[in-house]
């Protein structure tokens, strides 16, 4: 695809092993970025909401504890989290580079995201926030429920995850800028425009990583 070839000049020397994490209210339009980023740079996208939905579909015993949350657009627990991520980022696709969307959702998180990636000898890389407006994404999940009949996604619930988001997720992206590693991205505009600008910021980490190694 053309991201693919636009991104050739920065990712494909073989030796890629970007690890990323998204942040974003819910309806930012991360999990849209990180399927093109997976497409780009052939590396996992590893979504913590589709993984989630994945085991209430299959009914497993994660699926069913973790449902009614999930419906209620209030945070599955952070033991349950963790084990679920450690589990996924064991994985042999994982070593090689992947792009966290929706974990860490709360500072509790992203410290044992810190101190398993460090135990595993991968720490996060880049941390990016897509910055949209709270009323444009009410208005972004409203659409989406009527187009995917996502049971999460009704406006009160809507109004809860961004809830939830402001007070617990968004002090997460005071964490990744502490260390250095955030950098924000204006999400307003179309899939591609904002692609074309994480690709910028991906480009310029690379450059700055390289000038480091
Ligand atoms: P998402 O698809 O990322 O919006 O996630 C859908 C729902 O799954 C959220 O509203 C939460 O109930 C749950 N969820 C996803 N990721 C996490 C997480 N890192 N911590 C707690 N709950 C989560």
């Amino acid at each position: 695809m053309d991201e693919q070839v636009a991104l050739a000049p920065y990712f494909n020397d073989g030796n890629d092993t970007m690890r990323i994490v998204l942040l974003g209210a819910p309806g930012s339009g991360k999990g849209t970025q990180a399927k093109l980023l997976r497409e780009a740079l052939g590396i996992p996208h590893i979504s913590t909401g589709e993984l989630l939905r994945a085991a209430v579909k299959a009914g497993t015993p994660l699926g069913l504890a973790a449902k009614a949350v999930m419906d209620a657009g209030n945070l599955v627990s952070d033991d349950i989290m963790l084990g679920l991520i450690e589990e996924r980022l064991a994985q042999d696709d994982a070593q090689a580079g992947f792009i966290l969307d929706g974990y860490p959702r709360n500072l509790t998180q992203a410290a044992s995201l810190d101190e398993l990636l460090d135990r595993l000898n991968l720490p996060v890389e880049e941390a990016i926030q897509i910055d949209v407006d709270t009323e444009m994404i009410i208005q972004r999940i409203k659409n989406r429920a009527e187009q995917e009949g996502r049971s999460d996604d009704s406006e009160a619930v809507a109004r809860n995850r961004i809830r939830v988001y402001e007070e617990q997720t968004a002090p997460v992206i005071d964490y990744y800028g502490e260390r250095g590693l955030l950098t924000r991205v204006y999400g307003v505009g179309s899939i591609e425009e904002v692609f074309q600008r994480v690709r910028g910021v991906l480009a310029m980490r690379e450059e700055a990583l390289e000038t480091q190694a």
